[in-house]
């Protein structure tokens, strides 16, 4: 749907706006907030509540548009794009904000609706809203539909992630993931532990009424739940914290970089992974950072520069397909369904389907191909994913395994604390860390 933005559109409007963007697009909510925000300039409170009004509604999308489906007078399905994301926004802010109060929501739809649609929908706007407020305290109507569709509905997550995880962990568990990636995330912050240490910014952070705690399992990282705008606070801005989630620690701790290991991270932008290894072998390592997009390279490098480091060299290449000489040490961070940092990017789970999982397992396993031609004989092979989709973690690693019987697991509990530890490999899930869902493994190459 396009239609024009004019004027200074306030954040109601501007949440319209950018979810039909998330929707008619493959771009990121948070990248279309960020521009729409750099032309349309909202204060810190409304964009806040923008930023919100957006995330909520993606992340509880699929309950949202049911209660909808079962007011609206009609196929919901076909009714016009912008009305269903006017009434989609509209009805986050009443069913899941209590602090908006539901005639804001409703004037803001209804006026909405009259100037993008021309007044066609106006009452109807307005009567599927009202309808929707009297029945406020009554339970999500899944009369009629079958016991996946039903939690796919109360869950609000795509029939075949419930589905997987329902026959993989019980349903008790499924529903703990599954409302457990609904929640609205703190932010992951990571100390540059060659410029300072973890405790200096926490007691900074506290200062500044940011309400920073320390994760209690890498002690390198903190999460904070106020946010604001971090790139300007100082610790950010003099290289002492990156914003990464605790989570992504886990494949550099099993890399264990050290100093003149020659390292090559390939697929490395935006280089949060770069540079935390950077960081723990004492900027004293080789570390080459290749991704094959040029674009992504320029904000590894300009993080390398805000941190202060001097052992990174980015290099655009495909799959290293540039790199000649062998390496000691290989970190494969593959591109991947994402399904571990749907708090973050709710989009993805209403984009992402079972057969872009398979896609992706195939260009993971070429990558790790790839890294096994450029890793040294008794070096060592890290593979990291931000999913948690068996398939492209265990499922990759095994394929690989039997292809390449030289490869032996190293135990990630030599690196990490048992409670990142599952099966010999780190792993996190939302619901049980807290975290993003994250997983590493650290191969030996024997021969
Ligand atoms: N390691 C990064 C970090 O910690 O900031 C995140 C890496 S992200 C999960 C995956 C990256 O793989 C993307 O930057 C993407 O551009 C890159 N990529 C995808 N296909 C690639 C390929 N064939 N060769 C190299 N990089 C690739």
């Amino acid at each position: 749907m396009t239609f024009p933005l004019t004027g200074r559109p306030g954040p109601r409007r501007l949440s319209v706006w950018a979810l039909s963007r998330v929707f008619g697009t493959d771009g990121y909510a948070d990248r279309i907030l960020e521009n729409a925000f750099r032309r349309y300039p909202l204060d810190t409170r409304d964009k806040a509540l923008c930023t919100e009004i957006v995330f909520g509604t993606l992340r509880w999308w699929r309950r949202i548009d049911r209660v909808l489906e079962v007011r609206f007078r009609g196929d919901w399905n076909r009714a016009p794009e912008a009305v269903r994301r006017i009434c989609e926004t509209a009805v986050y802010q009443i069913l899941f904000l209590s602090k908006v109060p539901d005639y804001a929501a409703v004037d803001e739809a209804v006026g909405l609706g009259a100037e993008i649609l021309h007044g066609r929908w106006k009452s109807t706007i307005n009567a599927l809203l009202r309808s929707v407020i009297r029945g406020r305290g009554e339970a999500v109507d899944v009369s009629g539909m079958d016991e996946t569709a039903a939690l796919s509905v109360l869950w609000s997550h795509p029939r075949w992630i419930v589905e997987s995880r329902i026959s993989r962990f019980g349903r008790e568990r499924a529903e703990r993931m599954c409302l457990a990636e609904n929640e609205r995330p703190g932010l992951g912050l990571r100390v540059n532990t060659i410029a300072t240490e973890r405790g200096a910014v926490l007691t900074e952070l506290a200062g500044q009424n940011l309400e920073p705690e320390p994760f209690p399992w890498l002690d390198e990282y903190l999460t904070v739940r106020k946010t604001g705008v971090l790139t300007e606070l100082p610790a950010f801005r003099d290289g002492r914290v990156t914003v990464q989630d605790p989570s992504a620690g886990m494949a550099v701790r099993l890399l264990d970089p050290r100093p003149g290991e020659t390292i090559l991270d390939m697929a490395a932008a935006p280089g949060g992974k770069t540079t935390h290894a950077a960081e723990r072998s004492g900027d004293q390592a080789l570390i080459l950072a290749a991704d094959v997009h040029p674009g992504r390279l320029r904000l590894l490098g300009r993080g390398v520069r805000r941190l202060g480091l001097h052992s990174v060299w980015p290099v655009a290449s495909d799959g290293g397909a540039a790199v000649r000489k062998p390496f000691d040490k290989v970190l494969l961070d593959a591109p991947c369904s994402g399904m571990g940092v749907v708090r973050r990017r709710p989009e993805l789970k209403w984009r992402r389907t079972p057969e872009d999982v398979s896609r992706l397992t195939g260009v993971q396993a070429r990558l790790l191909e790839s890294a096994d031609r450029i890793l040294k004989p008794g070096g060592v092979l890290v593979y990291s994913t931000c999913t948690v989709t068996e398939e492209e973690n265990r499922g990759v690693v095994d394929a690989f395994r039997s292809g390449h019987p030289s490869y032996r697991i190293d135990d990630a509990a030599r690196f990490l604390p048992e409670a990142l530890v599952s099966g010999g490999c780190a792993e996190t899930r939302t619901d049980e860390h807290g975290t993003d869902g994250a997983f590493a493994v650290r191969m030996i190459k024997t021969e």
